[in-house]
């Protein structure tokens, strides 16, 4: 797996458990946690540009559905903010999800 695929994954996988250990509190993920913390990682593994990978904000694919684009949309802004003080490196990428506030257009 290309490293940059692989942070990704890790940076989302954190930030969901984290939303779920607040929000949901629930110590393990709940169902609807997982199910989105597959999804994102099926939507990561499947782009397209792997290799050459854009931060998300510039990519125009836009590969959420709706509903799981809400449903993160509401992760990244309830844990994304805090984790800026507590994994600051790894926060970063959450700017890069910040794609997710904006409407579709070309990068
Ligand atoms: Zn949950």
């Amino acid at each position: 797996m290309h490293p940059r695929i692989e942070r990704e994954k890790k940076i989302v996988n954190l930030m969901i458990s984290n939303f779920c250990l607040d929000v949901h509190e629930k110590k393990e993920l709940c169902e609807e946690c997982n199910e989105l913390r597959d999804y994102a990682e099926k939507r990561l593994l499947s782009c397209p540009f792997i290799k050459n990978k854009p931060v998300c904000s510039s990519c125009n694919i836009h590969c959420y559905n709706k509903h799981q684009q809400d449903k993160i949309k509401d992760v990244m802004r309830t844990v994304g903010p805090r984790m800026i003080y507590s994994h600051t490196k790894d926060a970063l990428w959450y700017l890069f999800y910040k794609f997710i506030h904006k409407n579709q257009r070309i990068a």
